[in-house]
């Protein structure tokens, strides 16, 4: 049986389902698929250590949290020692495999003489035992701001209470849809300090882009553009091609992963509250969305102050407050998202039905709120 140490916690650890092997030798475009691959299929990525004294493994580990963002499990096999139990933590690994449980107690031991870092790291062993112990805390602060928006009826008071009980950075993550619109239009009179910023994912339509700078000019802000690493881009237009992701849902899931998801994580680094613009009514995957949940993957609340709104209520708030919002919107597009993968639904189809219409109604989710299910490894 295999035994494995989580290094946050110095707990032996359940074995997860699957893993991604990754070489210490492996270049950027290989980190990239691994990434993918892990995330797609929610497994972790194992780094090998031949010999203890090879640091390759450390590099390996870093970038994959700090260039690619990756949030996963990331786990030491092979020639790994306990006195390399803090290293490995603050270079971004979660778990190291142990020679048997009886090592567990060594392992223990280093992690406890742990007293603290000046340097930068990956992951800071005092916030992961720190992260450890406040998860509860943190599950019990997040409900309880989703009772308390819950039962408040007004969306400026409901940023509010956002902003109250989050205290660091809160981003927003806009994509220009109505509902986001919306949510940008109540933070504005809110008066509250929000991180806001756009993914582009380079395929929007140009009444996306349109509405980006009526928005910027109606509210007089400046909402910052969070791109694809070009790199990792042209990786996967040399894998799959300029039209790939109508070809599996997987190639699908690597093109929402690399134009979206992987940028989303860059742009939420750092941040303690996400709002996002989820409904209820958008779709049966969305049905039971909290107003605001602990997201253990990105050790962040997600608050969705319009979780239980409806259609109308959202149309009669824009319409009221003269809010701007994309055409596309009245051409038949209530769900807008990349041109290639959206199109026009009947007024009798599900809000969701234009988006990846080739696949099914269950999986269709883009990485970037699926990812309680995608990151379970986090
Ligand atoms: S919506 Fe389509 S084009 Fe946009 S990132 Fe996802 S698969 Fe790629």
């Amino acid at each position: 049986m295999e035994h494995r140490v989580d290094l946050r916690t110095a707990a032996i650890t359940q074995t997860s389902p699957g893993v991604t092997e990754l070489a210490v030798t492996a270049e950027r475009d290989e980190r990239t698929a691994a990434v993918v691959e892990a995330v797609l299929h929610g497994k972790a990525i194992a780094i090998p250590f031949a010999k203890f004294n090879d640091g390759r493994g450390f590099s390996i580990a870093h970038l994959l949290r700090s260039n690619h963002g990756f949030r996963g499990e990331v786990r030491a096999t092979g020639h790994v020692i306990p006195d390399q139990a803090i290293h490995l933590l603050r270079a971004g690994f979660d778990t190291a495999n142990l020679k048997s449980s009886e090592a567990l107690f060594h392992w223990q031991s280093s992690l406890s003489h742990y007293k603290g870092a000046y340097q930068k790291a990956a992951r800071n062993p005092l916030m992961q035992r720190r992260l450890a112990n406040q998860r509860i805390s943190d599950e019990q602060r997040a409900s309880k701001l989703s009772e308390q928006v819950a039962r408040t009826p007004d969306l400026t008071q409901r940023i509010r209470e956002i902003g109250e009980s989050i205290k660091e950075r809160i981003a927003f993550s806009t994509s220009l849809g109505k509902e986001d619109q919306a949510i940008l239009h109540a933070i504005s009179k809110a008066g509250i300090g929000v991180d806001v910023f756009t993914l582009d994912t380079l395929r929007h339509f140009p009444e996306t882009l349109e509405t980006l700078r009526k928005t910027e000019e109606h509210y007089g802000i400046k909402i910052r553009v969070v791109t694809p690493d070009p790199a990792d881009l042209e990786e996967l237009i040399a894998h799959d091609g300029e039209f790939g992701f109508r070809t599996s849902v997987n190639s699908r899931k690597a093109c929402c992963m690399i134009r979206k998801v992987l940028p989303l994580n860059r742009a939420l680094k750092g941040s303690a509250g996400w709002i996002t613009g989820l409904r209820r009514e958008q779709s049966t995957g969305r049905a039971d969305i909290a107003h605001a949940a602990w997201d253990a993957s990105l050790e962040l609340i997600k608050a969705s102050p319009l979780a239980d709104w409806s259609d109308n209520e959202l149309d009669a708030y824009i319409t009221e407050n003269n809010i701007p919002v994309n055409p596309l919107h009245d051409a038949g597009f209530p769900s807008i998202g990349c041109q290639p993968c959206t199109r026009a639904v009947s007024p009798d189809e599900n809000p969701r039905a234009g988006r990846w219409w080739w696949e099914n109604e269950d999986g269709k989710e883009c990485g970037l709120h699926g990812r309680e299910r995608q990151l379970e490894v986090a």
